[in-house]
């Protein structure tokens, strides 16, 4: 047996018991603490640091809901379950969960006025021209490509980017408001217990966990059921290796030190199956000011690869897996603007070949992009990849300019999407498709709504609401209530 899965029958005495056991207290650990409890469990969490919040406070805390919450209707937009879900099925990635996207946008509407009874709060104002936290405490936002081909022709676009209202980084409110709820109820939390193996019964249930409190092991026994909120890969070199090198490039790997798979490898030793271990959310915030969308991105090829009005996880996710990290953003004098993320300038010149001789693209390439763009561009369109004539003009004012959009030179945020293989209820399935008895899992050690195509969003997005599902799965109540 795995020394992350220790027998029952090894266990002398038990430290603490619980009914549910939850480890880690990030987004999804405290929205499966909240819903266990509320559910009248005993509800104990594990958590590695001294205290909880996790990556989930150093993000940016937008939230991807829609379906008509009351903060899309406040701020005057229209949106429905099903042109969210077409958006989502359209956009996140190949082979994803059609269940848990349905099913999220389905209760999408309550799980945004859940996130307010906790107390996370939400200004009604919609802020327009950032994609994703805004400067501001505005609530509002647009987060994902849902004005952008091709989604634009497949769902009727709407903002769906929830942000707790703090200015221009809502992670820390998300989780202070969150961890407050968990505080005034009646859930246990241990800080300093990281956990390091599954306790599991001869008939293979898992029945608790051996935590690591300052060097003693604790042996903890949860009545009910143990859930892994533990967070993405993100901090393991050997596991990104393994699965998805690309993102030991980026410089900008952006997580809580907990973030180093922990969750996912006690899954997998007791028998879990993965999905989507490969994928990962990469942003490149290139087009920052939206003015700068009416640039033109290049590969090392001075061949275009995306639409650059796509949101900038798209660009990221293009940026490095298609276009292998090497990209510039070309602007002329006439679109200029000082980026809002400091990027180096990798080249200027009076001409587009003085450009791409600076940058050591192939002869001429650039220059035909360009006069193909330019010739399209003259009458507002863009038939090569259909970006929105709001952002399609012809640069042909000197000086040219080419922003640094190289892994090696500009920030790349990642985090992983893949994880344990789950039901919508949180149960960590097996390879057959079989539950495994007493283990459950959410968020980001899970493999959840995005499998690629990410949005600002739906990470904290799925990490709570599958987070809450779990929570009542575990205490035994999947079905007594709905969302
Ligand atoms: C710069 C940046 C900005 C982002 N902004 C957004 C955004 O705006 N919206 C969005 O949806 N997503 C965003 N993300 C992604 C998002 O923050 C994470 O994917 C999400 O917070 C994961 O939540 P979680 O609850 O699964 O994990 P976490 O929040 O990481 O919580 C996991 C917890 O488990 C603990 N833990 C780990 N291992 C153990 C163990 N063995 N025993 C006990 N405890 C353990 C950790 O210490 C941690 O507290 C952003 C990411 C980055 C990098």
């Amino acid at each position: 047996m795995s020394r992350l899965v220790r027998s029952a029958r090894d266990v002398a005495h038990w430290d603490d018991t619980a009914d549910v056991v939850v480890v880690g207290l990030g987004a999804a650990g405290a929205s499966v603490a909240l819903e266990a409890a509320a559910d009248g469990a005993d509800v104990l969490v594990l958590e590695r640091a001294a205290a909880g919040g996790g990556t989930s406070a150093m993000s940016g805390g937008v939230l991807y809901l829609g379906g008509g919450t009351a903060l899309q209707t406040a701020c005057g937009f229209e949106d429905s379950a099903e042109e969210m879900a077409k958006y989502l099925r359209a956009s996140v990635g190949d082979a994803p969960d059609l269940a848990k996207i349905d099913l999220y946008c389905e209760h999408s509407v309550a799980h945004y006025d859940w996130l307010v009874a906790q107390g996370v709060p939400f200004k009604p104002v919609f802020y327009y021209g950032v994609s994703g936290e805004p400067p501001t405490d505005d609530g509002l936002v647009w987060s994902g490509s849902e004005r952008a081909q091709p989604f634009c022709d497949l769902a009727r676009p709407a903002p769906r980017g929830h942000v707790p209202a703090m200015e221009h980084q809502a992670g820390p409110m998300l989780m202070r408001s969150l961890i407050a709820a968990v505080e005034r109820s009646p859930v246990r939390v241990a800080g300093d217990h990281r956990v390091v193996a599954l306790v599991r019964e001869s008939d293979d249930t898992i029945v608790g966990v051996i935590a690591s409190h300052f060097g003693q092991e604790r042996a903890i026994r949860a009545r009910r059921g143990v859930v892994l909120t533990t967070g993405g890969f993100i901090m393991n070199d050997a596991m990104l290796a393994a699965h998805v090198p690309a993102a030991l490039r980026c410089k900008f790997r952006v997580g809580a030190e907990g973030d180093d798979g922990s969750g996912i490898k006690l899954g997998i030793a007791a028998g879990a199956a993965t999905r989507h271990l490969d994928k990962a959310s990469i942003s490149l915030p290139a087009t920052q000011p939206w003015g700068l969308k009416r640039g033109v991105l290049v590969d090392a090829r001075g061949q275009r690869f995306v639409n650059e009005d796509a949101y900038y996880g798209r660009l990221g996710e293009y940026a490095l897996f298609h276009a292998g990290g090497r990209a510039w953003l070309i602007v002329d004098d006439a679109i200029f603007e000082k980026p809002e993320y400091p990027r180096r300038v990798a080249a200027v010149g009076e001409t587009p070949t003085e450009v791409a001789r600076e940058l050591g693209l192939p002869p001429g390439a650039l220059e035909a992009t360009l006069a193909l763009y330019n010739e399209h561009a003259a009458r507002g369109v863009d038939p090569v990849f259909a970006k929105a004539a709001e952002y399609v003009t012809p640069l042909a004012r000197a000086p040219f300019g080419a922003f640094d959009c190289t892994v090696d030179a500009s920030i790349y945020a990642a985090f992983t999407l893949g994880g344990l293989h789950t039901d919508v209820d949180g149960r960590v399935l097996d390879p057959e498709g079989d539950t495994i008895p007493g283990l459950f899992a959410a968020g980001r050690a899970t493999s959840g709504l995005s499998v690629g195509g990410y949005s600002s969003g739906l990470s904290l997005g799925d990490g709570t609401f599958f987070g809450r599902r779990a929570g009542r799965a575990a205490t035994g109540n999947a079905s007594s209530r709905s969302s």
